[in-house]
């Protein structure tokens, strides 16, 4: 019987987890802050956006909202970044992407002060992480490594296949599975569109993570008996329903699942612990920028 891994509730446990930590800097009057930029008029990232919010609600943690008109000049978004560089409340801040084609994503990630960036973007914690240490954990793979963990699955030794080669997930992913740690310690093979058979590597893998964007590219010809699956993907199919779509992952749920020992469904996966993970990053942003160990 395949296992179907709830995001939701494993999120909510290490949100819980956050709390005393929380409570701890809030004795020492620091509560922490996490400020979102917003650029664009897609519903998506409205969306994104505004659950970040209402998580830094639910956790009693400041929450700042910027929102740039998508049309603005760059140096708009700049002098947003160089506000929150230099605001004290802010402890962490992201720039939801996707941008407009005016700005370039590269230059403006480099701007954000690299103790404040706790999506781990900056090129120094994309470093930091490579040679094995990091600081921030981008949110995304951190939170696949804790659903891995919280199912009791220990990559290392195990053959993965991250399909994706994204620097928001498939990298980070890969180069946080093949850390000398725990939850590391695993044989990674990164997949991408220029990959040749892919079914050939995702049939010889133990585990199969899946961030590629493509609606339900992985089928259950892909995978072979007892894999555990991580569906990142978050694609919109349009049909007749009132919201006018459904959301379908890069795995197709029903073919795959009858084969996997685990697999993680969409929405309520992946989705729930990366946002999880970001509070997480900003508490400990806090706690860096006090000085303090929690
Ligand atoms: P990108 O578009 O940046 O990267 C997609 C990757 O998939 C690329 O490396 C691309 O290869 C590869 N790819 C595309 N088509 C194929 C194919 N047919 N076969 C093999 N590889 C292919 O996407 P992201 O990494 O940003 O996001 C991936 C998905 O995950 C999206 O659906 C996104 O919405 C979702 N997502 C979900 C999150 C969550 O919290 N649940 C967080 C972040 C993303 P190449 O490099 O050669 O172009």
């Amino acid at each position: 019987m395949v296992h179907i891994i709830d995001g939701n509730e494993i999120a909510a446990t290490i949100k819980n987890d956050l709390k005393p930590k929380i409570d701890a800097l809030n004795d020492l009057g620091i509560v922490p802050g996490l400020a979102t930029v917003l650029m664009s008029d897609d519903p998506a990232s409205n969306t994104y956006v505004s659950m970040k919010q209402r998580d830094c609600k639910e956790l009693g943690m400041n929450a700042l909202d910027i929102v740039l008109d998508p049309s603005s000049p760059a140096k708009d978004l700049y002098s947003a970044i160089e506000g929150l560089n230099s605001n004290q409340q802010v402890h962490g801040y992201l720039v939801q992407m996707p941008l407009p084609n005016q700005i370039n994503e590269k230059d403006v990630v480099s701007h954000i002060d690299p103790l404040k960036d706790v999506d781990g973007f900056h090129p120094e914690n994309v470093g930091l992480l490579v040679s094995g240490n990091p600081r921030y954990k981008p949110c995304t793979p951190h939170g696949i490594q804790k659903l891995l963990e919280s199912i009791e699955v220990d990559p290392s030794g195990k053959d993965v296949v991250v399909v994706g080669r994204s620097n928001i997930v498939g990298k980070p992913m890969a180069n946080l599975l093949i850390q000398k740690s725990i939850g590391g310690n695993a044989t990674v093979t990164i997949c991408h569109s220029r990959t040749s058979d892919l079914k050939k590597k995702t049939l010889a893998a133990d585990i199969i993570i899946a961030a590629v964007g493509v609606p339900e590219l992985i089928d259950g010809t892909m995978v072979s008996d007892g894999a555990i699956i991580i569906d990142v993907g978050v694609n919109r199919v349009d049909d007749n329903s009132d919201k006018g779509y459904h959301l379908v992952g890069d795995v197709e749920f029903n073919s795959v699942s009858k084969k996997a020992a685990a697999i993680t469904p969409v929405p309520g996966g992946v989705g729930p612990m990366t946002r999880a993970m970001l509070m997480y990053n900003t508490v400990q942003a806090a706690s860096l920028q006090a000085d303090i160990t929690l």
